[in-house]
């Protein structure tokens, strides 16, 4: 078993893609939408995310990470994985939830941000077709910290004035 890991690992070595670090301009860049997510390039550029998101240890990744200003991501969540191309949040909650995150391409930063604890988001998957997530708790943390990177927010602009004060 450990070493069907390993080997796979190896594997996929050659296929991963370094990380853009803040303050690479790219990550403040507003991502442009995907016209035809069926494009051979989304399809290579999915596969290549998903595998450096898990590379990196990573709970999730946008393109604008890897240095591709467009509207896709990638989430892993309780081994739920997610492809979000042209993402867009319908409706959130108003209550809001204190929780740490960590990013990417902040190596080592972690901050405690208010995000709502429950969205609603919609776009293509994969293959296209629209799909609607619902999500709550982590996930909807995940999808609102992805979804910013497409706006080129990063979560060093959503710490509040007096939150960093506070412990949990
Ligand atoms: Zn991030």
């Amino acid at each position: 078993m450990e070493e069907k890991i390993i080997q796979e690992n190896h594997k996929s070595q050659k296929n991963i893609l370094p990380i853009v670090k803040y303050p690479h301009p790219v990550l403040r860049k507003k991502c442009r939408k995907i016209k035809n997510p069926l494009d051979p390039e989304i399809q290579k550029l999915i596969a290549e995310m998903i595998k450096s998101m898990e590379a990196h240890n990573g709970m999730g990744l946008a393109a604008s990470q890897v240095g591709k200003s467009i509207r896709l991501c990638v989430i892993k969540e309780s081994e739920q994985l997610y492809i979000l191309i042209n993402p867009k949040i319908k409706s959130q909650s108003r209550e809001k939830v204190l929780g740490e995150e960590g990013c990417l391409s902040f190596p080592g930063k972690f901050l405690n941000i208010k995000r709502s604890e429950k969205v609603k988001v919609r776009c293509l998957n994969e293959k296209g077709k629209p799909v609607k997530v619902k999500a709550t708790g982590l996930l909807a943390r995940a999808l609102q910290h992805e979804i910013d990177h497409l706006n080129g927010i990063l979560f060093i602009d959503r710490v509040g004035k007096n939150l960093s004060k506070k412990k949990l």
